[in-house]
């Protein structure tokens, strides 16, 4: 399998710590309010490198914390007046309710940062033993000129990253590009006792801390959003590598954004759909196959438009399962038959196809391209001649190759029939509305699947072919 390394820049054959595992840290989501869809993305992508790690047969450790401590959360907590954990508490159990309704597996653990204080003390702490950190009056800040190598992951070293970087002027820094591990208590803020005074942690050093406690000082994966490259992991291989003298992560990736006419989806530009709204309209299906069309690298535009034919699209894919499952209900031969023995060889090309787009860097969207393939010749190919053996043998491959990308796994509980109906009550408002295309579709589709439509005075009638 090859990974695209931010660090490297490169695609670079995946090679395991340990054999058969994969141990992989995901930055999660800070926990103040519900996430939206371009949050959505992030968590999507990497639950689908998972599974697809989990598919080709490794066993993952998967991390992903919850930032229950910072700014935002202090803020928001105040405005409802309730404390920080109480907030905490509520968005964490939305979250997993979004989550679960997306269809992202759990992670193995999904560490809170507040309940990794005396941990992240310590590391603090060994962290000016080194020398690679000071107190200033209860705040204390990572020294960036300490660490060598600081600004390896972004290509850029400190002078050039100083002249891009928007620096908050803090006269107590000794350097504009040194950043803060430990807070000071300010009035009305949540603290914590440490050597420094009360306070909290930094938001970087909660990530060091627990992939470091989780997963050990060298893990497989470090992945994130793109926005996560600079500072936020660039501090964090600081802060890591300086305490153990060891490579911090492998491989090192980061999915792209959703945008909204071209702009970052965000809170701040109140340009975002809450994964919530959008749920409520459409299937997780639709919103999984729409965000991993295209490569995790690359930036999508999200509209309504863009579901709604990414839906089109998936109803194709559903139909072809439920046209199988109804045939195999008809079906009259059960074993396979000898005149399908080598089409069944040719399906699995299919699949070796499949593997191959996705073992190059997560390829979903060449990967989606080939089961839209590999669909269109079962529906040309399998009918109700087929053997029973086929028939299952194309519904579980479908299944199959859906299942790391997180889709086609529903069975659809009312029976084709009512199914049917839907379709022609579909077709009645496609021609009420003089929309002839899409009326023409469904006809085609039902066609398809062996049904003809009779437009009689008494309304349409449908009968098999
Ligand atoms: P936050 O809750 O802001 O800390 O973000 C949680 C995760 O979502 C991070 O990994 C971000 O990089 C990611 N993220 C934020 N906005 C977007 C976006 N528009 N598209 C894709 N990922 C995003
Ligand atoms: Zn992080």
């Amino acid at each position: 399998m090859k990974v695209f390394n931010t660090m490297t820049r490169k695609k670079e054959e995946f090679i395991p710590l340990k054999k058969g595992q994969v141990s992989m840290y995901v930055c999660g989501p800070t926990v103040y309010n519900f996430f939206h869809i371009g949050n959505a993305r992030t968590f999507v992508v990497f639950d689908t490198v998972r599974r697809y790690f989990e598919y080709r047969g490794y066993k993952v450790k998967f991390v992903q914390n919850f930032t229950d401590i910072d700014d935002k959360m202090i803020k928001r907590a105040n405005e409802e007046n309730i404390t920080v954990k109480q907030l905490g508490d509520t968005f964490i159990k939305e979250y997993y309710k979004d989550a679960d309704d997306l269809n992202i597996e759990r992670a193995t653990v999904n560490p809170r940062a507040t309940e990794y204080i005396d941990q992240i003390i310590e590391f603090v702490s060994d962290l000016i033993d080194g020398g690679y950190a000071y107190d200033v009056d209860g705040d204390v800040y990572f020294s960036t000129k300490k660490f060598k190598e600081y600004g390896k992951l972004s290509g850029q070293n400190l002078d050039e990253l100083q002249l891009g970087a928007r620096i908050d002027v803090d006269s107590r820094k000794k350097d504009p590009m040194d950043f803060a591990i430990w807070k000071k208590q300010k009035e009305g803020e949540p603290a914590w006792k440490s050597p420094w005074g009360m306070g909290r942690p930094g938001w970087h050093i909660e990530c060091s801390c627990m992939a470091y406690n989780l997963l050990g000082e060298t893990i497989d994966i470090h992945a994130g959003g793109a926005d996560l490259a600079f500072p936020h992991h660039e501090n964090e291989i600081a802060q890591s590598e300086a305490r153990s003298g060891k490579k911090f992560a492998n491989y090192w990736m980061h999915s792209a954004f959703i945008n909204v006419n071209n702009q970052k989806m965000s809170k701040s530009l109140n340009n975002f759909f809450t994964a919530r709204e959008i749920l409520e309209k459409y299937d997780a299906d639709v919103l999984r196959l729409f965000m991993l069309s295209g490569h995790y690298r690359t930036q999508i535009n999200f509209s309504m438009e863009l579901l709604d034919s990414t839906k089109s699209a998936l109803d194709r894919l559903y139909n072809a399962i439920t046209n199988l499952e109804s045939l195999l209900s008809k079906a009259v031969v059960n074993d396979l038959l000898e005149c399908e023995k080598e089409y069944v060889k040719s399906l699995d090309e299919y699949k070796k196809k499949y593997i191959e787009k996705m073992d190059d860097d997560f390829n979903t969207a060449d990967a989606i391209s080939v089961i839209f393939d590999l669909v269109k010749d079962i529906n040309t190919n399998v009918n109700i001649n087929s053997s029973k053996e086929l028939m299952q043998y194309c519904l579980n491959l479908i299944r199959e190759l859906g299942s790391p990308l997180g889709i086609l796994q529903k069975t659809k509980k009312g029976n084709i029939e009512d199914e049917i109906k839907e379709l022609i009550d579909k077709r009645e408002q496609a021609r009420k509305n003089k929309d002839w295309a899409l009326s023409d579709k469904i006809r085609d589709e039902l066609k398809e699947q062996g049904i003809i439509l009779e437009d009689t005075p008494n309304g349409v009638r449908w009968k098999k072919m």
